[in-house]
């Protein structure tokens, strides 16, 4: 039978990228399916000001009318801007993986509470000339948006509203990271990666091998770029020698979610092997501490060396070891504990958290180690020392930088640009039409110049706010 034209069109799904479009952060992906709406991650703008100003704006589309909110992570640039959805109006599901909501109930609530914070602190030294700041969501509000959580299970079809259908495939990125897979009632695909993690990393699962999608919507944080090949075992495993020989205290600025999770498998991992002097190791974050908990308690995102770990009664977070420090007055007394310690403390640009109390105190003394373990962004003090700052301002103090700077560049929870081609080479066709989000300007166009050249697929690199159509 011949589907009259109009129907045709009145059938065609669109996709437009509110966020992470030329840019890292803010990954809001809408699908229009004719009458039906459904919002992939709802993430918060972070980084340079302007962006950020566009948490300020207005959604594009009334949130009353989506039907449905699929997120793929828990990393505030995916789930960061859910409560101020909420607070403006969205009443729908919010579908996520066990791990994804544990984090979200870590981590929303924490970030209205800091955003309550900041207005106060601004409105306190606020001059005449500035107008009264006030949070873009609360904590109340945040708790809010966590009722609307509903847990799916890795590979579980979910009805969604107008017959079409989603499931999560495991993406390898952080605890409870998925792709979502959204299959439209005409049976054509759309794969959303979301963040795309690695290969035989420790404690999650690898990425999740895909045969097939008619359209993919691929971040690419390093679609310019190959990771250290170095290994972070031997890497950690030295600075522990160097710091117990010396007496020196290591300062870890890490990342709450994941990043200190992979340090404390390392770790494990050399003590097993009888390669980690005997020194102790503190986790001075409380974020950190409930994520490492949810960790070690969501089984169905470990992957074989974990379950084998556990069903031996072996744990990479084992207390034995690692000392988590929960009260305010044991991280402050740490301030004047002699050394050797690791302490791992938030945040991991340095931006806040403890780790500035433990840098004020120690990062004029040329024994002290700071390690860090991840990517640190223009404009943060993490990114200042990185770059050879010879003294920064921490807590309204100028602190002269004597301490030794390493780097775990490593322990990155992204693919980079060979690892994505890995997993694209499962596809055993063609997508119609991948799109390229998630990345700096170079680094979009470097993922779409390889797949091009490898590949052959059709590459879009959408703009903020674009609009394609699918089903053509
Ligand atoms: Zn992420």
């Amino acid at each position: 039978m011949r589907i009259p034209w109009v129907i045709l069109t009145f059938m065609a799904q669109t996709i437009s990228f509110w966020g992470a479009a030329g840019t890292v952060t803010g990954s809001r992906h809408l699908i229009e399916t004719g009458k039906h709406k459904f919002l992939v991650d709802c993430g918060l703008f972070q980084g340079p000001r302007e962006i950020r100003a566009r948490n300020w704006e207005s959604f594009p589309v009334d949130p009353q009318e989506i039907d449905a909110i699929i997120l793929t992570h828990a990393h505030t640039d995916h789930i960061g801007y859910l409560p101020r959805l909420v607070k403006q109006g969205y009443r729908g599901p919010v579908y996520a993986t066990q791990g994804t909501v544990g984090l979200c109930k870590i981590s929303l609530p924490d970030g209205g509470r800091l955003q309550e914070e900041e207005a106060r602190y601004h409105n306190k030294h606020k001059t005449s000339r500035h107008e009264l700041a006030e949070p873009l969501y609360t904590e109340a509000d945040a708790y809010e948006a966590l009722k609307l959580l509903k847990t799916v299970r890795y590979f579980d079809f979910v009805d969604l509203p107008g017959k079409n259908v989603f499931r999560y495939l495991p993406a390898g990125h952080i605890l409870g990271s998925a792709m979502a897979e959204i299959y439209f009632e005409s049976g054509e695909r759309i794969n959303m990666t979301g963040d795309i993690g690695r290969y035989d990393r420790p404690i999650i699962k690898d990425p999740y091998h895909c045969d097939f999608a008619e359209y993919l919507v691929i971040e690419s944080t390093y679609g310019n770029r190959l990771h250290d090949p170095g290994d972070a075992k031997d890497k950690i495993a030295e600075i522990m020698h160097q710091a117990y020989r010396d007496g020196s205290r290591i300062l870890v600025p890490s990342f709450a979610i994941g990043r200190t999770q992979e340090l404390l498998w390392y770790l494990h991992c050399l003590r097993e092997e009888g390669n980690l002097p005997n020194m102790p190791i503190y986790v001075d974050s409380p974020m950190a501490n409930a994520a490492t908990l949810l960790y070690q308690q969501t089984t169905e995102d470990h992957d074989h060396d974990m379950k084998m770990d556990l069903a031996e009664g072996r744990s990479p977070f084992d207390p034995g070891m690692v000392r988590f420090v929960r009260d305010r007055n044991m991280s402050k007394s740490l301030n004047m504990a002699p050394g050797p310690f690791m302490v791992i403390a938030g945040s991991g640009m340095v931006s806040g958290g403890r780790i500035q109390h433990h840098l004020k105190a120690h990062l004029s003394d040329p024994s002290t180690i700071l390690l860090f373990t991840g990517f640190q962004a223009q404009g943060t003090l993490g990114r200042m020392i990185m770059d050879g700052a010879n003294e920064v301002k921490i807590l309204g103090e100028i602190i002269p930088v004597e301490a030794r700077v390493e780097s775990l560049q490593m322990l990155s929870a992204h693919a980079d640009y060979s690892e994505m081609l890995r997993w694209l080479k499962g596809f055993k066709f063609a997508p119609k039409k991948t799109f390229i989000v998630h990345g700096e300007p170079e680094a979009s166009e470097g993922m779409k110049a390889h797949i091009e050249s490898e590949l052959g697929w059709d590459c879009f690199i959408p703009s903020h706010g674009q609009t394609f159509k699918l089903g053509e």
